[in-house]
């Protein structure tokens, strides 16, 4: 989707900036649910888990690039996922801008907005209050992020560090490359704020903790506010697969193993990561991100997932399905309520040159084998489809230096799991005695296909 650029005479009064001039803002919004007098549902693990005290704050935070009068706005919010009708809600809240990205940091520590998580799998786990909260925050936190654009230089940076990641299902591959973005005022050198981008999912805390927590993301945050005294945001990127804490080895500075699901842990790996951001931010080049190019298109992706099917029949999956006659690209997109019939979920892809840096939005939990081009070849003849084609690598496509990828990128579509390691029938892959975990998360076998697919054509101008 693209936004019409309204720009009244007043709006440019009120910013009298250089034509054409870079400016960066970020702002931010306190999503943090009260508890009390509705139970607050905690997504990502089991259904039930009820919230009974708050640990740290759930946050929405943004950051606003603008080319002169040319605005993009990317957010993102400490919750499990967004579908992308509260994305299109949040863009609805919103004016003046040439596009906008909503993510989630994939939080599992954080209230359900997917509706998965309720007291029972026919139960949604979502209070639609407070949805509209988390969308209100999300419009707001641009809306503040837009107020505070001021003139800035740019540099970039990238560490690296795979003892961060734990991939929770073979073949393991991790991606395992951190990014940062620094602006600067530039004639006071003074830092405006810090981007950070990673690829994991926060979810340390495990499935007993019952204290609301953007888990890990809240102390990297901080432990980068501290030191680089500005705001800073966080995105998530490539964490299907499973880029995870949970069996990660860690050890506190005393030399303590720390246990999954303790605050401990949470607040160690958190640090862990921001030490790597400064690590990044201690070895960074100058970039230039304007001008901006923005290619973006809805597509369809057939829903084979019964579990989702059946989660769409029960209400619990509040979205729209549509008619899917094997095009991802059909010229009308018709609405369908009967699930008896191939259906589908429209999603958006998007690729964005902003600049010397090009940035995938990937709709969801990408596996690290089809970002880094680690597609098992040749495929275990145990898989459901080892004659699959190998989907055209997401990086493959970005041919320039720098280059980074975002994830839950305006939408939330579970697992890409690569189609020819798609394994839920016997025999299994590497010999195993059941099924492993993926799956059940995924919209269906031909996800990965699609999305690669259409990534690859955008980037290609088609
Ligand atoms: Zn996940």
């Amino acid at each position: 989707m693209r936004f019409a650029l309204a720009l009244s005479a007043a709006l440019i009064l009120s910013f009298p900036l250089v034509a054409g001039e870079f400016t960066v803002g970020f702002g931010e919004a306190d999503l943090t649910p009260e508890l009390g007098k509705k139970p607050v549902y905690l997504a990502g693990f089991g259904q039930n888990r009820k919230a009974t005290k708050v640990h740290d704050p759930i946050m929405a935070r943004a950051v606003v690039l603008a080319d002169g009068d040319e605005k993009i706005a990317l957010v993102s919010a400490d919750v499990v996922g967004l579908f992308l009708p509260s994305v299109e809600r949040i863009r609805g809240k919103l004016t003046g801008f040439k596009y906008v990205l909503v993510s989630a940091t994939h939080n599992h520590e954080g209230p359900d907005t997917l509706g998965l998580w309720g007291s029972s799998p026919v139960q949604s786990g979502i209070d639609p209050d407070y949805l509209k909260k988390v969308e209100a925050g999300c419009a707001e936190a641009v809306k503040l992020a837009d107020k505070a654009r001021k003139p800035a230089t740019v540099r970039i940076g990238k560490a690296s560090d795979p003892d961060l990641l734990a991939d929770g299902r073979l073949p393991i591959v991790k991606h395992d490359e951190l990014v940062v973005l620094q602006f600067r005022d530039p004639k006071t050198e003074k830092a405006l704020g810090v981007l950070v981008q990673w690829n994991c999912h926060p979810e340390s805390l495990a499935s007993a903790n019952t204290e609301v927590s953007a888990d890990y993301v809240y102390y990297t945050v901080k432990q980068l506010r501290e030191s680089q005294k500005c705001p800073v945001a966080y995105f998530t990127g490539t964490v299907g697969g499973l880029m995870t804490t949970l069996k990660l080895p860690l050890k506190d500075e005393k030399g303590k193993e720390l246990a999954d699901g303790t605050f401990a842990k949470c607040e160690r790996y958190g640090r862990l990561v921001g030490l790597l951001a400064e690590k990044a931010l201690k070895d960074t080049v100058p970039i230039k991100l304007t001008p901006f190019e923005i290619r973006t298109r809805e597509i369809l992706v057939p829903v084979d997932n019964n579990v989702f099917r059946l989660a769409h029949t029960f209400g619990t999956l509040n979205r729209a399905l549509y008619v899917w006659e094997k095009n991802p690209m059909p010229k009308k997109f018709t609405e369908t309520k009967d699930v008896s019939k191939p259906v589908a979920v429209k999603t958006e892809v998007g690729y964005l040159r902003l600049g010397e840096l090009e940035v995938a939005a990937i709709p969801g939990e990408i596996y690290p084998e089809l970002v880094l081009g680690k597609v098992e070849n040749p495929a275990d003849p145990a898989a459901d489809f080892p004659d699959a084609p190998v989907e055209p690598p997401i990086y493959d496509q970005l041919k320039s230096k720098h280059r980074m990828l975002i994830g839950l990128a305006n939408d939330e579509l579970g697992y890409f799991v690569p189609k020819r390691q798609w394994d839920e029938k016997a025999p299994f892959c590497y010999k195993l005695k059941k099924a492993q975990y993926g799956e059940v998360n995924s919209v269906g076998p031909e996800t990965s296909p699609i999305i690669c697919g259409v990534f690859k054509e955008l980037v290609k101008g088609k």
